[in-house]
């Protein structure tokens, strides 16, 4: 059959009807997109005939654009690597990109609130060719094939496929717009509005744009003209190219390597971090260049995996045009450029803390959690991750920096005190666990992301270089108090003992499974008690690691009960007393309460509340 009808994917159904009632304010822009689409297509000729020079059709690489300004259509025509029947269907009629569904989820609620930048952060690419046209009919031809297919769509849920359609002389495609009739609209088939746009969007497209028999893009690569020639709006339009990203870049980075290995870099920190930055840790976002020759996307051995938020081009002189993807990564230049980027990259987020801490707070929001990474992975430059990381703090409600935290402390010493376990600032800040470092105006690192509990994990063996040290408060074993402070301590609990005894055997009684030990704690001020992680590890750590498919059996914790409040004191004598009917209910919530503190889930809730309930019950006379 030469004519299928196909239902568009859910998701591409769902963004087709955004386009259609154009949520974008700039409609300028499906033109950028097509002519974006059009030099990958002429890049991946290009890369395809190195590889099978017995492909090549005798046609030189261009893009052209083509009007009908009475009958409002637009073509644009690309000779690049085509699509094939298939290759239309699943292309433009899905969405491959991870996140979608969690990026129209989020936009669905941002419309509700009336936030109309959100969008932006989701390039839609092809289909933003229905905010201007109620018709689009793309032919095509795939380089190495003789069949020439065509997608027509209308902007509606199904779209044609017709393969019976005549055959294309050059492989490649060709998009033809049937403009809407709306008075609001440019009249995109005009010839000045055609050329405004692609100047200031498309200049610098490595591959000529064809417009009445003349390029009108200079093809000039940004990244080797001087800095002091390219403006923000130049630099921003090529970031958007690169990144394919629709917001401007938070900033851009220039490198400019001369000596042994020679290259230049323009890389860019996005302004947002996109949907599926934690889904692909293997992705990279740098494209290799020769020479100015496109070789590669997403080069992921120019640059850390925890930089690879980070968007642009480096182009080398210093490799071979048909190097191959294979041994890119042994590639000593490859290395050598690996080492200089990181370094640049470094140096420019320092300066930007230092001038800047506005934006780089925005930098850090976006990106921080998967900056560190780093410390874990990278050991040798733990220390400049950490010289530039930025932590919420009990000393106020902003970041600080850890030189920033040493300068702040009272007296010297090498502990940063450091609390984890919740993502959730306020948690950390009411935890019992900070009422020892409170009380003695001690200053506390408050770190939300679970990256950091694995961080302080390593920090506590593993991290070299450093004049100071990351201390995880969650363990009992942490105490910030002086040798003799500690012999006071120890002989006072000492005095308290053998009055704890019996609460401690009741509550080991009915919570063993639960609990390692029970302490009694001298050292809290308002709380009734405490959960100590034995290991290190959090209530958070344990659920989010059980949530991603582990095993893990149940972690034990220790339970600290406050002895110098009055509660506790009252309930030590109840103990003693046999008084076992009053204590059950308040010796779990007890242990529920710390639950709580950390910002757990109870398993149990109903049977709390039942237990709380009869306490009140006692408490109002019932
Ligand atoms: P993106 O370019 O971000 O992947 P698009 O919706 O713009 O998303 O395009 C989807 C896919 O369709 C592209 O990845 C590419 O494989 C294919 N495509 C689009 N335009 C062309 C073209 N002119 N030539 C060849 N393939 C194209």
């Amino acid at each position: 059959m030469s004519e299928e009808k196909f239902s568009f994917q859910t998701e591409a159904a769902e963004l087709l009807k955004l386009m259609v009632n154009s949520v974008y304010s700039n409609r300028d822009i499906f033109l950028r997109e097509l002519i974006s689409n059009a030099s990958d297509a002429l890049d991946k000729r290009r890369i395809e005939i190195l590889k099978n020079p017995e492909l090549a059709e005798n046609t030189n690489p261009e893009i052209k654009i083509t009007t009908d300004p009475d009958k409002k259509i637009i073509s644009i025509s690309d000779n690049g690597i085509g699509m094939s029947r298939d290759d239309l269907v699943n292309f433009l009629g899905t969405i491959a990109k991870s996140g979608t569904k969690e990026f129209l989820r989020t936009l669905e609620q941002a419309q509700n609130s009336g936030d109309k930048n959100l969008i932006g952060q989701f390039g839609v690419g092809f289909y933003s060719v229905f905010m201007v046209a109620d018709k689009v009919e793309v032919v095509s031809r795939k380089l190495g094939t003789d069949l020439t297919s065509e997608f027509i769509s209308d902007g509606g849920s199904e779209f044609t496929i017709k393969t019976d359609v005549e055959q294309r002389s050059e492989c490649g495609t060709t998009i033809t717009l049937y403009l809407r009739d709306d008075s609001n609209l440019k009249n995109y088939a005009d010839e000045w509005v055609i050329r405004e746009i692609v100047s200031k969007y498309s200049d610098f497209i490595s591959w000529p744009i064809i417009f009445k028999d003349k390029a009108i893009n200079s093809q000039k690569a940004i990244w080797q003209k001087p800095e002091s020639e390219v403006t923000d709006e130049e630099y921003n339009e090529f970031y958007k190219h690169v990144a394919r990203d629709w917001q401007n870049p938070l900033m851009h980075i220039r490198i400019n390597a001369e000596g042994s290995t020679n290259f230049k870099g323009l890389l860019f920190i996005p302004s947002f971090a996109p949907f599926d930055l934690f889904m692909n840790p293997e992705s990279g976002g740098i494209s290799l260049y020769i020479n100015r020759v496109f070789i590669m996307n997403d080069c992921k051995y120019l640059i850390p995996s925890y930089m690879r938020f980070i968007r642009g081009v480096i182009d080398s002189e210093d490799l071979p045009l048909n190097i191959s993807r294979e041994i890119l990564q042994e590639e000593p230049v490859i290395k050598i450029i690996q080492r200089s980027t990181q370094r640049k990259i470094f140096n420019e987020l320092k300066k930007l803390l230092e001038t800047d801490r506005e934006k780089y707070i925005k930098f850090w929001q976006a990106f921080g959690r998967v900056f560190k990474e780093g410390i874990i992975q990278d050991n040798e430059h733990a220390k400049n991750i950490l010289e530039i990381a930025l932590f919420k703090t009990t000393d106020n409600d902003g970041w600080t920096t850890i030189d920033e935290y040493k300068a702040r402390m009272k007296e010297a010493r090498p502990e940063i005190y450091c609390l984890a376990g919740s993502d959730d600032v306020s948690i950390l800040k009411a935890s019992p666990k900070l009422e020892p470092f409170t009380n003695k105006n001690l200053e506390v690192l408050l770190l939300t992301d679970p990256v950091d509990e694995v961080i302080l994990n390593q920090a506590s063996y593993s991290l070299k270089n450093l004049d100071y040290k990351l201390v995880n408060i969650s363990r009992g074993d942490v105490n910030p108090i002086t040798p003799d402070e500690q012999k006071d301590l120890d002989e006072k609990l000492k005095a308290v003992e053998k009055d704890f005894e019996p609460l401690k055997k009741f509550i080991m009684g009915i919570l063993s499974d639960k609990l390692e030990d029970v302490k009694p704690a001298l050292n809290l001020t308002n709380s009734l008690s405490c959960l100590r992680d034995n290991n290190g590890m959090s209530v958070q750590m344990e659920n989010l690691f059980r949530a991603s498919g582990n095993e893990l059996p149940e972690q034990k914790r220790t339970l600290e009960l406050n002895v110098s409040h009055p509660v506790i004191k009252k309930l030590m004598l109840s103990a003693k007393n046999n008084d076992d009917e009053k204590l059950k209910d308040i010796a779990q919530i007890l242990y529920e309460q710390a639950l709580i503190l950390e910002g757990a889930k109870l398993k149990n809730p109903a049977d709390y509340v039942r237990r709380v309930n009869n306490l009140i019950s006692i408490a109002v006379g019932e």
